[in-house]
């Protein structure tokens, strides 16, 4: 009986995939269409213990890749939920330019598959910053909005947006490669509050990890202040051989 007035409500109010916009019918839990859900692909295990990368079937748990062995990442731990592919693309983009909440749903939907518990301990949950004239410009920081999504209620009180801050207006990482990526982002955040790390656990949150410049660098300033440990949580990963170098 449920169904049948819930499908008359479909007929009259049709829900919408949050990823592609197509109509949705019956499976009332589902918030993206059976297409998009299926390009939805989670990182598999073992993943190396630092960055987070896919080592591939044959590796041992609790290894690290050769990358992270060579040059340590300023990080505790990288995870990111999804790999990158068209269907999360069309999320990120909804989520970032367009203020589109109708992807909330959908990418609430993948998380609801993931486990958080390796970020339950944290003294403080915070967004890679935007700076100040593109917060302006935009109205919001999608990776605050992520962090809102990630993060169950009771976390939101460690949910902190003004301690760390960009203070300079870089141009995108999407549009830069290898070096430039790193020299783009040397001295660009800084911390409003720097007593409020000393010993503190920092879960930071971001939309996307690509080369891990922009949170290497938002870390290397937790731990020049004292941080215990960082670590990082993004919705997704674009993975090595599509990396920018
Ligand atoms: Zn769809
Ligand atoms: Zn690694």
């Amino acid at each position: 009986m449920r169904d049948l007035a819930m499908g008359g409500t479909d007929l009259l109010f049709p829900r919408r995939c949050a990823a592609c916009g197509a109509k949705l019918f019956g499976e009332y839990e589902r918030k993206m269409c059976g297409d998009c859900w299926s390009d939805i692909s989670f990182l598999h295990r073992p993943l190396c213990r630092i960055c987070g990368m896919e080592l591939g079937g044959e590796s041992e748990r609790n290894h690290a890749c050769g990358v992270c062995l060579q040059k340590p990442p300023p990080y505790l731990m990288a995870r990111s939920v999804v790999r990158y592919s068209p269907v999360v693309q069309k999320l990120l983009y909804g989520l970032k330019y367009g203020a589109d909440s109708s992807v909330l749903p959908g990418i609430a939907e993948i998380l609801s598959q993931f486990d958080m518990a390796p970020f339950g301990q944290c003294d403080y949950i915070i967004p890679v910053p935007l700076h100040l004239k593109r917060l302006r410009r935009r109205g919001f920081n999608q990776s605050m909005l992520l962090a809102k999504l990630m993060f169950p209620k009771k976390s939101q009180s460690i949910l902190q947006t003004n301690i760390l801050i960009r203070t300079r207006n870089t141009v995108p990482q999407t549009t830069l490669d290898g070096v430039k990526r790193r020299k783009n982002l040397i001295g660009a955040f800084n911390l409003a509050k720097k007593a409020e790390i000393d010993q503190k656990t920092i879960c930071l949150v971001d939309d996307v990890f690509t080369t891990g410049t922009t949170v290497s660098e938002c870390s290397r300033v937790f731990c020049s202040y004292g941080a215990k440990e960082v670590k990082i949580i993004t919705l997704t990963r674009v993975e090595m051989s599509r990396r920018g170098s």
